[in-house]
């Protein structure tokens, strides 16, 4: 058990679970719940809407569909892209699409370096 401090109030806390302090959690949970509930009900309105009828900001309402524990549908479809191809996207980080194509690349990457290994020439996308 290691005490820190929560980066979110600068309490002194002993992280079990959350990277945050207990009494945070809460908060976040009546925020997020707050904003769920929201869009529930008002499932037209975009994600600046809902930031402003929450009072929380449009970054966190981001967050949360980045971390897929809302869906971006309604009013908020065509505000969340993938972050590869620029698609819109319901929730996550990239379109089903680019998933798959990011872990074939994984497994490319592993391939060409074998390649490179045998000696071949070995090119990836410039930085
Ligand atoms: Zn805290
Ligand atoms: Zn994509």
């Amino acid at each position: 058990m290691e005490a820190m401090n929560c980066p979110r109030c600068g309490k002194v806390f002993v992280r079990i679970n959350a990277p945050i302090c207990e009494p945070c959690v809460k908060e976040e949970e009546v925020i997020f719940d707050k904003v769920r509930d929201y869009i529930k009900e008002h499932g037209d309105k975009s994600v600046k809407e809902v930031a402003d009828a929450c009072d929380v900001t449009v970054k966190r309402i981001m967050t949360y569909i980045r971390d897929g524990r809302i869906d971006a549908s309604g009013g908020m479809r065509d505000e969340v892209s993938c972050s590869k191809c620029g698609k819109p996207i319901r929730s996550g980080r990239m379109c089903e699409k680019c998933v798959l194509e990011t872990n074939f690349q994984i497994g490319d990457m592993k391939n060409a370096a074998d390649i490179r290994n045998k000696g071949r020439v070995f090119t990836m996308g410039k930085k």
